[in-house]
């Protein structure tokens, strides 16, 4: 073989890597969970939210599950992460919403990526626009309350009117105006009202200055499902669309979404250990009784968080916490007395998805949330792409 890598690793199933450690995305989820959305936020277009990789679950897989599904619009933080979109040959409208001085601007207008503009970046734009001899199609954002990116809105008239004065001069088109809400996950605050208004007022100004917008956007995932009146033409779609719950006290099933991400480990070993024993780096665990211990082989080194402590696992049809420090690249489960310990060696260990714990579950023992469980699973972890589920399951 000329790569030096045999197919079959040995087990009898096909390549190894894939069967040692995977992060599984099912893409029918992915499209399902588009399509939900697509119903609730109708007649608004969904904008399926890209960044980071797809939140750690690939980003070309999930983008041509998006628009197969439905989504009209792509969405990334930087345009080096949507330059990868059309290198793989997709021309699907795409914006771009936050930039630094060495963002690409030329290339992303020469390649029809529509840029989102808080305030500097506008002559930046326009320059590139000459240089690109092409007019960019420019999104404005205002800042309605979140206070990271967008133009405070003592300073929205005139981020408009040199808007105004650019594309009089032929280099750029307004084609959209939006804003970033910041709790909409907590429906109750009367926080996400006032963005709102002020959104409407910024939209009219906007409107006002003469500019024909194609897009008016403002929802997240929480807003998206919460605050119907957030829709306006258009939705940016990220966590529901991998199918997990923005809210504390609703579930995916509750909210009628799909986890697309199921991350497995093979048991790297299991062993029979004293009352006494010490587990992982700090000794922080020791075993109450005679007992068998389970190595997962994930760590931090795979985007497993170190500071979780208890992290589910489900083995053999239970479901065990985490015990001691997560390492780099493994961490114990233990499992109570196991007649025979070696048999358990090459089990499935699922950390979350699927028939196993939850993302939520991993970001409670993690005090984080969901989002970073899924977007932090390192690229170690080779990503799978199936259909509903997949095995082998155990050898
Ligand atoms: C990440 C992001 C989204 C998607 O948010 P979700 O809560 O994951 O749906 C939407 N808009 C902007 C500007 C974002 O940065």
């Amino acid at each position: 073989m000329e790569s030096g890598v045999p197919e079959d690793a040995g087990h009898g199933f096909g390549p190894g890597p894939l069967f040692e450690r995977r992060a599984e995305i099912d893409l029918s989820a992915i499209r399902d969970n588009v399509k939900r959305v697509i119903e609730l936020a109708a007649p608004a277009t969904v904008m399926a939210v890209l960044k980071a990789d797809a939140y750690g679950h690939g980003v070309l897989p999930v983008a041509a599950a998006a628009l197969q599904a439905g989504a009209g619009w792509l969405g990334f933080a930087h345009i080096s992460e949507a330059l990868v979109v059309r290198d793989a040959g997709i021309t699907a409208p795409t914006l771009a919403w936050l930039h630094t001085t060495d963002a690409p601007f030329a290339e992303a207008i020469a390649r029809n990526i529509d840029l989102g503009v808080s305030g500097w970046e506008l002559d930046r734009i326009a320059a590139a626009a000459k240089q690109a001899e092409q007019p960019a199609r420019v999104h404005l954002k205002i800042d309605t309350g979140l206070g990271r990116n967008g133009c405070p809105p003592a300073q929205w008239e005139r981020l408009l009117r040199a808007a105004a004065a650019y594309q009089d001069e032929g280099l750029l088109r307004v084609v959209g105006v939006f804003t970033h809400l910041a709790v909409a996950d907590e429906p109750d605050r009367a926080e996400t009202d006032s963005q709102l208004t002020l959104f409407r007022e910024a939209v009219d100004l906007a409107e006002g200055a003469g500019f024909d917008l194609e897009v008016r956007h403002a929802a997240n995932t929480p807003a998206i499902l919460s605050r119907p009146d957030a829709h306006f033409d258009m939705v940016r779609l990220g966590l529901g669309m991998y199918g997990l719950s923005p809210f504390s006290d609703q579930t995916s099933q509750d909210l009628g979404l799909r986890p697309a991400m199921r991350l497995v480990a093979r048991i790297a070993n299991v062993k029979n250990v004293p009352a006494g024993q010490g587990v992982s780096y700090g000794l922080t665990y020791r075993t109450a009784e005679p007992t068998s211990l389970a190595l997962i082989p994930m760590g931090y080194g795979d985007g497993v968080p170190r500071s979780a402590v208890g992290g589910p696992v489900l083995i053999d049809g239970r479901t065990l916490p985490s015990r001691g420090r997560i390492a780099m690249d493994q961490f114990v489960v233990d499992l109570g007395p196991q007649e025979d310990p070696a048999a358990l060696v090459g089990r499935e260990a699922v950390l979350f998805g699927g028939e196993g714990p939850s993302a939520d579950e991993w970001a409670a023992a993690a005090h984080t949330i969901n989002y970073e469980i899924v977007t932090r699973v390192s690229p170690r972890v080779p990503r799978l792409y199936v259909e509903g589920t997949w095995g082998p399951k155990d050898v």
